[in-house]
C-alpha cells in the first residue's frame, strides 16, 4: 500500500516513510517510524544540514526526521544510516 503524505510515501509492514532523494533523484531514503526515538544525531551528523523535523512521529511520539525541500540536497552519502543509534535510517541508491 503506497499512501502519499507530503514528501514521504508509505511502504511495507513497518510503515517505513521514504521519498526519492538527490538532484537526479537517484537513491532513496527510508525512516524506519517504529524504531526512530527522535534524539536528533542524524540532523547534527549530516554534512549537508539537510534534515529537519517531520509532522511524522515516532515510536516515543516525538518527531522523525525528513530531507527538506523535496530532497534536492541530500547526497545520498549515508552518514545518517551509518551514526543513527537504532537502524531506523536507511539510504538506497538506485
Ligand atoms: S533517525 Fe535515528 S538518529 Fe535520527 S532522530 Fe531518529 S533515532 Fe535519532
Ligand atoms: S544521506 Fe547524507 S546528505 Fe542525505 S540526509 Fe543522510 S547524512 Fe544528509
Amino acid at each position: 500500500m503506497n499512501q502519499k503524505d507530503n514528501s514521504f510515501d508509505r511502504q511495507g509492514s513497518m510503515d517505513a516513510l521514504f521519498c526519492t532523494v538527490g538532484k537526479n533523484k537517484n537513491a532513496k531514503f527510508y525512516l524506519f517510524p517504529e524504531l526512530c526515538k527522535g534524539c536528533g544525531l542524524c540532523i547534527v551528523k549530516c554534512p549537508v544540514h539537510t534534515l529537519v523535523w517531520s509532522h511524522h512521529l515516532g515510536i516515543y511520539g516525538t518527531p522523525v526526521v525528513e530531507p527538506e525541500d523535496d530532497g534536492l540536497k541530500c547526497t545520498a552519502c549515508g552518514l545518517c544510516q551509518l551514526f543513527c543509534p537504532d537502524c531506523a535510517i536507511k539510504i538506497e541508491k538506485l
